[in-house]
């Protein structure tokens, strides 16, 4: 469920008015929902709950310090993909004994690091990445527990833009290859097996890739637990939600809601197809969702700076760009981009065909080209929704712009959770 709603006009995040937060905080500022985030873990957690299991939030979706406080007051793990990620989950209070450390590319200082903090298990990539760990450990005189992650080979029908079924191949280890590595472990020093990891993509909106990749794999599970004994089977994230999911001008409605849920997939359908087959290996289950957890928890607002046409042409320029939200450009992945304050008068504004584009010198510097908008005037607050997930995390200084605010609501306060830089952050330890 989101707590994103329209009260008398007005945009709340929560019991706070969104407006309220854009001036005391100025613009552009990223706005999270604490209840919402909450609400998503709570929902899996539940649903899971036939299962031993454990949900790893999966970090580089949202990495701000008081969003991984949230999850650890609630008794998350945490997937983590950098030495980074690591000291952030420990700086918030983390338990590295929750921390499953993924990535393709590991490097020695990280490697140390994870083992020195002992982290529940080194997800590998490949069998360089093994033996490098294997040597580490041996070092440290220390053993490294570790999973494989495998790569089931399923399409994971996910929204065109944003498919990784292509990269997938640079991920994991097929399928067929895991027994013979597995063997190989088991006879190194200074690793131990004590799972078996996969993860096939992101934004997936459908359960049938999840299940089908579960099914694939449990004969693999079943083999590694007689043989090895091993603990867990991650199953990953990718859990999509949903982009398009306009609040009905005034009504305060989102129109994808069914029966308050907000995810592209029903948590339910979801658990319903992955528990019976989990339930049946009797193993302790990992997920890793990212998305899934914050990405309908986040609002971007910005302000409309000039309003700019051409013969052909409508432009909305506003104050935040693709430095702040790199999605559009990126991924060309829609956003939902809602007035923050509507006044009866406001709704009757016509609706016309605009562009909603940022100040950075790109011409991929857009939220939203040729998107039906009520009339747009200079210094409009604008709410673009759903960006909890990959939205700051992707954020840059490109053109020197300082990368901007972030709060965190609850209920009806709001705390800003991460200062909006200044320029003298901008030549910061350059000489
Ligand atoms: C990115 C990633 C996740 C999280 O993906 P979402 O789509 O945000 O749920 C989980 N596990 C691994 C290994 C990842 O790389």
């Amino acid at each position: 469920m989101h707590f994103f709603r329209y009260r008398n006009g007005h945009l709340y995040c929560e019991d706070v008015d969104l407006a309220r937060v854009a001036e005391e905080l100025d613009t552009p500022t990223f706005v999270y929902s604490a209840g919402t985030i909450l609400d998503h873990y709570t929902r899996l957690d539940g649903a899971l709950a036939p299962l031993d299991h454990l949900i790893c939030y999966a970090v580089k979706a949202n990495t701000n310090r008081s969003i991984l406080k949230l999850f650890v007051d609630a008794s998350a793990g945490f997937d983590i993909v950098s030495g980074g990620e690591l000291y952030r989950v420990l700086a918030a209070g983390g338990d590295p004994a929750k921390c499953t450390f993924a990535g393709v590319g590991k490097s020695r200082e990280e490697i140390e690091y994870a083992l020195e903090q002992r982290v529940y298990s080194f997800n590998v990539e490949s069998e360089a990445e093994l033996e490098y760990i294997d040597k580490i450990a041996g070092v440290k005189n220390a053993r490294a527990p570790i999973a494989l992650r495998v790569n089931p080979d399923v399409d994971p029908h996910t929204h065109e833009y944003i498919s990784t079924g292509s990269h997938e191949n640079k991920f994991g280890i097929a399928l067929t290859d895991a027994p013979a590595i597995y063997e190989r472990a088991a006879k190194m020093r200074n690793v131990e097996i004590i799972g078996v990891q996969m993860h096939i993509g992101s934004q997936i909106t459908q359960a049938a890739p999840f299940e089908n990749a579960i099914r694939k794999v449990a004969p693999v599970v079943r083999e590694l637990k007689s043989k090895y004994r091993i603990k867990f089977f991650s199953i990953g994230g990718g859990m999509g939600i949903v982009y398009r999911c306009a609040l009905e001008s005034g009504s305060g409605k989102w129109w994808h809601d069914r029966g308050g849920e907000s995810s592209a997939f029903s948590v339910r359908d979801y658990a319903e197809a992955i528990v019976p087959p989990l339930r049946e290996l009797g193993i302790r289950i990992l997920v890793e969702p990212g998305r899934f957890l914050v990405g309908n928890g986040g609002v971007l607002l910005t302000r409309v700076r000039y309003v700019k046409k051409s013969s052909a042409k409508k432009f909305a320029i506003v104050d935040a760009g693709m430095n702040e939200l790199i999605r559009p450009a990126l991924y060309h992945s829609y956003h939902e981009i809602v007035r923050v304050k509507q006044t009866k008068s406001e709704r009757e504004r016509k609706a016309s065909k605009i562009d909603i584009v940022g100040p950075v010198c790109e011409s991929g510097d857009f939220f939203a080209l040729d998107r039906e908008m009520p009339k747009l005037y200079e210094g409009d607050l604008l709410a673009i929704m759903s960006a909890g997930a990959y939205g700051f995390v992707m954020a840059s200084n490109y053109n020197s712009r300082p990368l901007p605010a972030e709060a965190l609501v609850r209920g009806d306060k709001f705390a800003l959770i991460r200062k909006r830089q200044t320029w003298e952050d901008l030549v910061r330890g350059e000489t």
